[in-house]
């Protein structure tokens, strides 16, 4: 008799796939199944189906069940993700199972609770909001909203988290009727009239609506405010009225969804939407993956992870904010959502749209050498709104107490006399210190690697972490024989303190991950800004983006300087992202912004080129830096990283993994193992080894063979490790 043997992928450490018995049962690949493995009972999908297995038939075991009930995960899918997990050095049946949404890793048939639209009765259209106390501020609200219209869960979700009792207590009133209906599908609304679109936005989107039907990938550039997401909105309207179509809409962070969501859903109401985010239910996040995976959903809108969502008549693939560093996964299988939607427009033969105000070098790059289309936006859509007024506070010239110059101090509290707000932007992400001369700004420099050495002070070491080089603390500046050498940045964490003491009765708020941690807790700041219950407010580059602030008028810029002199050579660029970002927001109604950026080198061409938000020349200097040092996009880069509780397992394994990658490549240039920048993380001693090369193919082929036999290592079992294609984080 013949016998089907299954090969499923698994959630296991493991990249390959597992032979199954099929047990008389009739199965299909893409069909999830529970499988025994040793002692448990695992989730598996079947990725394919073989008569023969390289395993003793007899000893195969056969899958316990098949959930037949549901629809299959197709081929193109699995495509893609064998592609990212060899590409990612990463095991498929992980890569797989972590794609889907998590109720379909578990052993039960996936249902998602039933969705319902909400809206009155003609008993409820009667009744008065007198009727509910003053006091249930929730019910008051959802009545008015519902006066208006019917409502979704998910826009009720919005109003308030505890929208369902205010419901309930409708219902027993009679005063509400609810009707089921697909998720993320809105009850149909008059779609708002685009605007007439200027020529730039025009030649845009008859470029990307050109290429229908071909892969073809744009860099769409232009500041904010200049049009992008109406461009967006424009190539979805034409290339959906094929009813056969679907497009898959990227943006790199959960706060930036609903706004993107509210602004589709408004335009283009009469094509259904859903959205993708870790912000959803499990249930809601299984219903929309399924919309999308049924062709019923038409726009897909979601974060890094949708990237792997089934999309059967994908037509064209947006990615918003580009150069987004959140667009890279950061630990299990580290891809780049961005180069993933690449690969899956090239597979699906679509255009692809990526869209940034200070685009990655490495776009900006694929598009000075054509393999790109750039298309540019050079003016603000709404000519009124103003670019804002950019000066440098020079520290040097300038006292300053607390970190704040007068000047700055002054600014603010103008804007707190004129009843307008102000932001003061950190930069608190957590650059090392460089050693800076401050008579003739030398910077110590890496000998070996034109990187710049960190200072370690506590061990008076220099060390560089790009190549492992170590040396002992420089005392005296060789340059120009200056013995005031000090590392640059410090600490931020009293300016809330300060500015409580300089201005008593001012509302100030505070943004980090700290005090947004609360789930609808950055809501409700961003909520008060617009309110004006604030008039000062704190943050880090979580508020640079995508925000709309009217009444903010002055942007304060402080501590900068460490990453203009970082070790980690894409600081530069991430702080001019940042700078552009946090400077459209000061002015963007009619009243004018000021931008304020405090910095001892008032003069370096960053601040230049963001006087004149010439975005193009800034990315050409650091262009020719980065190929004068050879950093990417002028080479590839692969790091490994280890950590055990013991660093000597760290050494031993990073020093077997050397060797092994000196053996096995030329063509790579791999570095010696060294500490990583943070030494030591909850009790573990890190370490790591960086591999460069000129060529992707060259790296990539390294990989392939090192990874696997890391793996096998009896050295590997007592580190915890990890492959990084091309890096974002050293
Ligand atoms: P971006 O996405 O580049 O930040 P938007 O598309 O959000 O820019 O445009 C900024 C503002 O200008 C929005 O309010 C938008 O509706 C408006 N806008 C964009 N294009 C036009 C246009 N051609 N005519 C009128 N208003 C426009
Ligand atoms: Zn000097
Ligand atoms: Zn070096």
């Amino acid at each position: 008799m013949q016998k089907n043997i299954l090969q499923i992928a698994l959630d296991v450490p493991l990249d390959r796939l597992f032979d199954y018995l099929d047990g008389g049962v009739d199965v299909q690949i893409g069909q999830r199944v529970v499988v025994p493995f040793g002692t448990r009972k695992v989730v598996g999908v079947v990725v394919g189906i073989s008569e023969t297995s390289e395993f003793a038939i007899e000893k195969l075991k056969s899958i316990v069940q098949v959930f037949d009930g549901e629809p299959p995960i197709d081929a193109d899918t699995f495509v893609l993700l064998r592609f990212c997990a060899d590409y990612y050095q990463y095991p498929f049946g992980q890569a797989l199972l972590a794609s889907l949404p998590t109720r379909l890793r578990q052993i039960e048939p996936a249902v998602s609770r039933k969705q319902f639209l909400y809206k009155l009765t003609p008993e409820g259209l009667q009744a008065s909001i007198d009727e509910i106390p003053s006091r249930q501020v929730v019910q008051r609200k959802i009545f008015l909203a519902l006066q208006q219209g019917s409502l979704t869960e998910a826009t009720l979700k919005d109003i308030s988290a505890s929208w369902r009792p205010a419901i309930e207590s409708f219902r027993d009133k009679g005063w509400i009727q609810a009707e089921q209906v697909l998720a993320g599908f809105k009850s149909s609304n008059q779609a708002v009239p685009p605007p007439v679109l200027n020529e730039e936005q025009t030649f845009a989107v008859n470029q990307v609506i050109e290429s229908t039907n071909t892969f073809k990938p744009f860099l769409l550039h232009g500041i904010t405010g200049s049009g992008k997401t109406e461009v967006y909105m424009q190539i979805l309207q034409q290339i959906l009225t094929d009813p056969d179509s679907q497009a898959l809409v990227l943006v790199p962070e959960i706060n930036l969804t609903p706004q993107l969501e509210a602004r589709f859903r408004n335009r283009l109401p009469h094509f259904p939407l859903v959205s993708l985010h870790s912000n959803l239910s499990e249930s809601e996040r299984l219903q929309n993956w399924r919309l999308a995976q049924s062709g019923q959903a038409r726009i897909i809108i979601g974060t890094r992870l949708a990237v792997f969502t089934p999309i059967p008549n994908l037509k064209v693939v947006l990615v918003d904010e580009e150069h987004d560093g959140s667009y890279k996964q950061q630990d299990s299988m580290r891809y780049h959502a961005r180069d993933v939607a690449m690969v899956r427009a090239q597979r699906n033969q679509v255009p692809i749209v990526m869209g940034s105000a200070t685009p990655a070098l490495e776009s900006w790059q694929n598009a000075q050498t054509g393999k790109y289309t750039l298309l540019s936006l050079n003016s603000r859509a709404v000519a009124q709104s103003a670019l804002p007024n950019i000066r440098c506070l020079d520290t040097t010239k300038l006292e300053s107490e607390n970190g704040l110059t007068p000047v700055l101090v002054n600014a603010m509290r103008e804007r707190l006399d004129r009843g307008e707000q102000s932001l003061l932007f950190i930069n608190r992400r957590g650059y090392s210190p460089v050693l800076l001369c401050s008579a003739c700004h030398w910077i110590a420099p890496c000998m070996r690697c034109s990187s710049r050495l960190v200072v370690h002070l506590k061990q008076g070491r220099l060390r560089c972490h790009h190549c492992g080089h170590e040396q002992k603390m420089v005392r005296q500046c060789p340059s120009c024989g200056n013995a005031d050498l000090h590392p640059t940045g410090h600490g931020t964490q009293r300016l809330e303190e300060t500015l409580k003491q300089l201005f008593p009765s001012a509302r100030i708020q505070r943004v980090d991950r700290d005090s947004t941690s609360r789930k609808e807790a950055l809501n409700d700041i961003l909520n008060a800004v617009h309110a004006n219950e604030i008039d000062i407010l704190i943050g880090t580059q979580m508020l640079a983006k995508g925000h709309d602030f009217p009444n903010l008028t002055l942007v304060g810029v402080i501590d900068t300087d460490s990453a203009l002199f970082s070790p980690d050579f894409r600081a530069a660029e991430r702080l001019f992202a940042q700078l552009m970002q946090v400077s459209g927001r000061a002015g963007r109604a009619e009243k004018v912004g000021e931008v304020l950026i405090q910095t001892a080198f008032p003069s370096h061409h960053l601040f230049n080129a963001l006087r004149s938000q010439d975005y193009p020349a800034y990315a050409q200097t650091l262009l020719q830096e980065r190929e004068m040092a050879q950093f990417p996009p002028f080479c590839y880069l692969a790091l490994l990283r280890a950590e055990s509780s013991n660093y000597r397992d760290v050494e031993a394994f990073l020093n077997f993994a050397f060797e092994l990658a000196r053996s096995l490549s030329q063509q790579v240039l791999t570095y010696d193992p060294m500490r990583a920048q943070m030494e030591k993380l909850k009790g573990m001693e890190r370490g790591q080894i960086l591999m460069q090369a000129t060529q992707r193919g060259a790296l990539q082929k390294l990989l392939a063979s090192l990874t696997p036999q890391l793996r096998a290592s009896k050295l590997a079992a007592k580190v915890r490790w990890s492959v990084d294609v091309d890096p974002m984080e050293f």
